[in-house]
């Protein structure tokens, strides 16, 4: 069931359940819902007082999820733009493998969750994520950029990263920007 306390002139709702517990329970959820789970014998105005003497904590919880979704989430090109400024990048990048001996590979684009691209070496595709939209001009390049040398190097051993570094210094800094970006949520 879905209560509602007021806190400071704002509603806090929360979802209670009453099950073989010990006690009170509280946590938020990753999608910002406050969750309680109490035992059967607490009366509902025991629960209440708990989740309000709780309130301060769970307000700042689920504004830190609020900011966190709002600055990880920032699109920074629509779906014909990020098409376009992965294809000038693969355009820009190829003389250099090109000049390894490596054939320009099919460019595709799909919707993904769980990676930002992939390299068929057998197939000479590269697809690359349109999610990417959502990730700053530094994170793409190096996205394509990781995408390419797989044609160097299948795997992600050391020679691959030797190889990403004489062409993306940063790619450290890069990687764990795209980390910071989550992909589950608003897509
Ligand atoms: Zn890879």
């Amino acid at each position: 069931m879905i209560r509602t306390v007021t806190y400071n002139g704002n509603e806090l709702s929360y979802e209670l359940t009453l099950k073989n517990v010990k006690n009170i329970n509280l946590r938020i959820k990753p999608n910002a819902t406050v969750f309680v789970s109490a035992n059967r014998g607490i009366p509902l105005k025991i629960i209440d007082e708990f989740v309000l003497s709780r309130a301060d904590f769970i307000t700042k919880a689920l504004k830190n999820y609020k900011d966190k979704s709002e600055q990880v989430n920032k699109k920074y090109f629509n779906e014909d733009e990020i098409k376009d400024v992965i294809l000038k990048l693969c355009k820009n990048i190829y003389p250099y493998f090109e000049s390894r001996g490596i054939e320009h590979p099919k460019i595709k684009f799909r919707k993904m969750v769980s990676r930002w691209g992939s390299c068929n070496i057998t197939k000479k595709v590269l697809t690359f994520n349109i999610n990417l939209m959502y990730a700053p001009a530094g994170c793409i390049e190096y996205v394509v950029l990781h995408e390419f040398t797989h044609f160097l190097q299948p795997n992600h051993s050391s020679k691959f990263y030797e190889e990403l570094e004489k062409i993306c210094p940063d790619w450290k800094k890069w990687r764990k920007c795209l980390k910071e970006i989550n992909l589950y949520e608003n897509m």
